[in-house]
């Protein structure tokens, strides 16, 4: 088996194959280390509030579970809950309804409630023009994504996976008895019974080069490192109504301002000094110690694998089945998980009849990923069969 691809999703995948006793497995990477590419860029939140449709809602919280109950993911991520200071609807006081599985407390406009909460918050930040509507998601959290990516391929290399760096993947095509698929590399060809494409952002050129491409949107999205302290000046994960911040394990405060790089906004793909400038000023307004004591240590800019209709393909490649293998999601940090684990029990024809339901929705010939508006643009129009008609 080929993995393409050593970021979050291909380190989780490489892991639950060899845990599930397939160890034959070769992951080949372009970049020099693990998870160098989205995963690195990535805020690496692991919730599951406010999403929809349902089943993604579900699948999301799936993942998050599994971060909290492996004993890998647990040591390699935080658990401290995500305070928000404004509900998603924007309404005062109304809080967005979540379904059952999805712990949330509303909060009481109180400031003392909300310093108890998290100490630093600015007096702006607990004012009712910013802390409208208070309410903490408690069980969700964060990791260092490329720290965590790396545990993970180390746990796999550990039982038997080959993990090749600098190895770019430059063709695949079928053996001519189509039994099995030849990867070529600029020094090697691998040939193996399976391929997955775990390459992120890559998965739309290196479905297309096998004739069925998966469409993929845009979607990139900076993030600003402060400089690291020993303190920590944060609690929680905090999410204002202009930007939002967790402070990592080395003390990292990260900062960012977009949740999906939808807006489109003119200054999207803008690293510079004054952008980052600016971000981390919107984050000092909520809590001014990120400003003034830490300042900008580095910022990221990254390209979320985003498949065109918002939700992740996994499954098998229309017109390669039972040969090549696709994982390509955003949220891919919360989702890896349940992705890998969802993924191999296909891989090794072991899904439950409730989990072949819940795959349907992930498919990579589902009609709404390839529905364009009278613009020939991607709409985001969801219908799968789970759910009928959302918008996400
Ligand atoms: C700004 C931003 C914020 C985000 N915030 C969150 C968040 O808070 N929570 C969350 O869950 N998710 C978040 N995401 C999304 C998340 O980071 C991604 O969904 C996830 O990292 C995807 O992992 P991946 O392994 O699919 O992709 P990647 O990490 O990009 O890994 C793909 C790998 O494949 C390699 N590759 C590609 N092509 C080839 C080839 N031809 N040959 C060999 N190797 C190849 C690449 O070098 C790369 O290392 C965010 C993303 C961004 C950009």
């Amino acid at each position: 088996m080929v993995i393409i691809g050593a970021g979050m999703i291909g380190a989780c995948l490489a892991r639950e194959l060899a845990t599930q006793g397939i160890r034959r497995v070769t992951v080949l990477e372009k970049r020099s280390g693990p998870g160098l590419e989205a995963t690195a860029a990535s805020w690496a939140w692991l919730n599951a509030n406010n999403k929809s449709p349902l089943a993604y809602q579900r699948l999301n919280y799936q993942g998050l579970r599994l971060w909290q109950t492996d004993s890998l993911l647990s040591s390699l991520s935080d658990f401290t809950g995500t305070l928000f200071l404004r509900d998603e609807t924007g309404l005062d006081d109304v809080v967005s309804p979540q379904p059952d599985f999805i712990q949330v407390e509303k909060l009481p406009r109180d400031a003392a409630i909300l310093h108890a909460l998290e100490p630093n918050l600015s007096p702006f930040a607990v004012s009712d023009q910013v802390a409208s509507c208070p309410r903490l998601y408690p069980e969700e959290g964060y990791c260092d994504p490329v720290a965590a990516c790396a545990g993970i391929l180390r746990a796999a290399q550990d039982l038997g996976v080959t993990v090749n760096y600098d190895e770019a993947v430059e063709t695949i095509r079928v053996t001519a008895d189509g039994r099995q698929i030849m990867v070529g590399t600029r020094s090697d060809t691998y040939t193996a019974d399976r391929v997955i494409l775990a390459g992120g952002t890559e998965v739309q050129a290196l479905s297309k080069s096998l004739g069925y491409e998966i469409p993929m949107l845009h979607r990139p999205g900076i993030l600003v490192h402060t400089n690291p302290t020993e303190t920590r000046v944060q609690k929680r994960i905090v999410v204002a109504p202009s930007c939002y911040m967790l402070q990592r394990r080395d003390g990292t405060v990260v900062v960012g301002g977009d949740f999906n790089g939808a807006s489109q906004r003119d200054d999207e793909e803008d690293t510079s000094a004054e952008r980052a400038q600016r971000m981390l000023d919107a984050a000092g307004e909520i809590m001014p110690v990120v400003s003034e004591d830490l300042g900008v240590g580095h910022v990221t800019l990254g390209n979320r694998p985003y498949p065109a209709d918002g939700l992740p393909v996994i499954g098998w490649l229309p017109g390669k089945e039972d040969l090549v293998y696709v994982t390509v999601m955003h949220s891919g940090i919360t989702l890896a998980p349940i992705a890998a684990r969802l993924g191999v029990k296909q891989l090794m024809d072991r899904l439950s009849p409730d989990e072949i339901r819940v795959l349907q929705d992930y498919t990579a010939s589902r009609n709404e990923l390839h529905h364009t508006n009278a613009q020939g643009q991607y709409d985001m129009q969801y219908h799968g069969p789970n759910h009928g008609t959302t918008s996400k």
